[in-house]
């Protein structure tokens, strides 16, 4: 049972045709790669899907609901990390996910559980009392991604979340992204294929607004 479905996915910009009718299926527990260079339509692929913007035409279905339907929960089972996340950098990473919790509405109890079960998972539990301010790259990329984890999301949606970082803060996130295959799907984007040829369970490769190829790793490497 796919926990994503594309069908005809479409979406333009005035003149330009971003997503030319993108169908794609993702399964549950598993790390997919949207792989493509810039201005292939991989922002516009995440937008839809999390529901920032709306399909020209087309539909998708993630964790069961329709992207179009108006039904408010699922969004709640749905976490997003953009390209540049905004962090509050006075606060310390522990205050920053006390704060996320306290949105989601979690009691006290529940959001500190939460918070230090993600700050070890993130592997920030050493820093939780700094300031943001003072993390590195890859430490603020780490608390972005506890922050979209915090309500328990079945997907985790990520725009370019290796791209900024260096070549450790990178492998830090991809040994993450394994750890959390349990708890979530994890989809994200890359304009770089080694980042998604080493851990991804399947990707789709897009160029100008296409699907070039979706295939698991392995099928991709017996076939190129
Ligand atoms: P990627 O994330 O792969 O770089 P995008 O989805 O951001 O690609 O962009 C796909 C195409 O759509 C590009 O040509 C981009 O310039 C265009 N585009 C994206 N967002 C907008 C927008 N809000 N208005 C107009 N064009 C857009
Ligand atoms: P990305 O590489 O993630 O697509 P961009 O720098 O291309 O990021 O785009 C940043 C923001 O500007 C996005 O929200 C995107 O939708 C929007 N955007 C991209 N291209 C255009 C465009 N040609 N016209 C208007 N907005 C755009």
């Amino acid at each position: 049972e796919a926990i994503i479905r594309c069908e005809g996915l479409r979406k333009t910009y005035g003149s330009v045709e971003a997503l030319k009718g993108l169908n794609l299926t993702v399964y549950p527990h598993s790390i997919f790669g949207l792989l493509g260079p810039n201005g292939a339509g991989k922002s516009t692929t995440i937008k839809l899907l999390t529901r920032q913007i709306r399909p020209t035409s087309g539909q998708a279905w993630v964790a069961g609901a329709s992207i179009t339907s108006a039904k408010a929960d699922v969004r709640a089972r749905i976490g997003y990390l953009s390209e540049q996340p905004a962090l509050y950098t006075w606060m310390s990473g522990q205050e920053f996910l006390d704060f996320t919790g306290e949105l989601f509405g979690l009691s006290a109890r529940d959001r500190r559980r939460r918070r230090d079960e993600l700050l070890e998972l993130v592997g920030l539990t050493a820093a939780a009392r700094r300031r943001i301010g003072s993390y590195s790259n890859g430490m603020r990329q780490r608390l972005g991604i506890a922050q979209a984890l915090v309500n328990r999301p079945e997907v985790l949606f990520l725009d370019e979340p290796v791209s900024a970082l260096d070549p450790i803060g990178r492998k830090e996130i991809l040994e993450l992204f394994q750890r959390l295959k349990g708890e979530a799907t994890v989809f994200f984007s890359s304009h770089v294929l080694a980042d998604v040829d080493r851990i991804c369970d399947a990707v789709a490769v897009l160029n100008r607004g296409e699907l070039l190829v979706q295939a698991s790793i392995t099928e991709l490497k017996e076939r190129y």
